[in-house]
């Protein structure tokens, strides 16, 4: 029997990823009762994430910049290279930030300290709430979501706020039916030191297994994403720091001349998933419990903060924080966006995994097209970063 529950507060958020804390930090702004469940975990696996410019601005609006400052590497410029062996091969493409009078198209900085951070200032605002525990219950009653678990007493919410990852517990208690697919591909992660600077500049080379990149952290340091069959991934990732990095060394091209690994490195499988809708029976989907694809073009946290963005500007002067107008507004303003960037992310991806002369030739003609016509060029830099909250 669970104990007597005090009235409702207004919105439980479960899950305390990047996305919870973020999340948690721009819904308690404005008064409400608000509590984030859930252990935050800061493992440290060579993940990195490349804040770009529209995160960069919400993250400053929640007082993160200086903290963040010290700890990332700005992307001045994104070089693609066509490292797939195809017949329609084209010469890199360039994308500078300056071409879009932008400073930097993002930040890039680690996985750990992103969370680290958000946990620090979420653990230092007055009236959020944090219980550590896991939840283990969500049951919709009349008026609110009753939420119970580990280490606290059931609490209910008015809304309940789905930030807990690709298994969400929340989405399955909305009754949100979600599709789940899985790539050939694990990724593999690191961070390096290396000989020559990097001059902030990210390069993804598009090869048959997947795109391999490398992107700048601060110093003569930076994060490696590489995309590979599973089977060749077990086999690089069971080499020992040395052999590792000469490998990436090989495979950059010596791009950045001699390289030594730094910390943990990761091996993380690839797949898919999205979800029919944002939104249900008080419960919002944020983060990887509402969408998931391959880190191509670094679209996956990005798209799990304008999630959070676009909750808050539903929840501006609702009195019910789950009522069905925060509800309906919030599962509109999101399905746009987040069909839009998984289909360009799937199809990019599933383009690289085939050597059907078709799809090569298509990705050889946007290439092309990329690197010779400058408007072209501009506007798929301003999409990569547009906030797709233009509702
Ligand atoms: C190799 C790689 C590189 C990437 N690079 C980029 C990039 O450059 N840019 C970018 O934007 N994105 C990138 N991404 C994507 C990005 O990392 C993810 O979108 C993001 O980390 C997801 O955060 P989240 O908070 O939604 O989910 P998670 O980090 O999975 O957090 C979910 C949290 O919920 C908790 N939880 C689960 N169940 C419960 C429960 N019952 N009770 C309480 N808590 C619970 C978990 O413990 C966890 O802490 C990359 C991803 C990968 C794999």
């Amino acid at each position: 029997m669970s104990a007597t529950i005090a009235e409702p507060i207004d919105i439980a958020i479960v899950g305390a990823g990047a996305v919870g804390l973020a999340a948690a930090l721009a819904l308690s702004r404005e008064g409400r009762s608000v509590a984030l469940l859930g252990p935050v975990a800061t493992p440290r696996d060579g993940r990195t994430v490349a804040l770009l410019d529209g995160s960069w601005r919400f993250l400053t609006e929640l007082g993160l910049q200086d903290a963040l400052l010290e700890k990332s590497a700005p992307l001045a410029t994104m070089r693609l290279v066509d490292d797939s062996g195809s017949l329609f091969r084209q010469p890199p493409v360039e994308f500078r930030a300056s071409e879009i009078e932008l400073e930097a198209f993002g930040w890039n900085v680690e996985n750990a300290d992103l969370t680290a951070i958000l946990a620090e200032k979420a653990g230092a605002i007055p009236g959020l709430r944090l219980i550590p525990g896991l939840v283990r219950a969500i049951e919709p009653e009349t008026g609110a979501v009753r939420l119970s678990g580990d280490g606290f007493a059931p609490l209910l919410a008015r809304l309940v706020v789905g930030a807990d990852g690709r298994n969400s517990q929340v989405r399955a208690a909305a009754g949100i039916h979600a599709k789940d697919w899985r790539y050939p591909q694990v990724a593999l992660t690191a961070i390096f030191e290396h000989r020559r600077a990097h001059r902030e500049t990210s390069t993804e080379f598009h090869t048959r297994q997947g795109p391999c990149t490398i992107v700048p952290l601060p110093g003569r340091r930076s994060s490696l994403v590489w995309l590979l069959e599973p089977e060749e991934a077990e086999a690089v990732a069971a080499l020992d720091d040395a052999a590792f990095a000469l490998r990436v060394e090989r495979q950059l091209q010596s791009l950045l001349g001699s390289m030594t690994v730094q910390g943990p490195r990761g091996k993380i499988p690839m797949g898919g998933l999205s979800v029919e809708r944002f939104a249900a029976g008080r419960m919002a989907l944020v983060g990887e419990a509402a969408h998931v694809f391959p880190p191509i073009g670094a679209q996956g946290l990005n798209l799990g903060l304008r999630d959070v963005a676009a909750l808050h500007d539903a929840l501006a002067g609702a009195s019910d924080a789950g009522g069905e107008g925060v509800i309906a507004d919030y599962d509109q303003a999101r399905r746009t966006d987040v069909r839009l960037r998984t289909g360009a992310v799937d199809v990019l991806n599933r383009t690289l995994l085939t050597d059907l002369l078709p799809a090569d030739l298509l990705r050889g003609a946007g290439l092309l097209a990329l690197s010779s016509i400058g408007p072209l060029r501009r506007f798929v830099m301003r999409q990569g970063l547009a906030s797709g909250t233009e509702r």
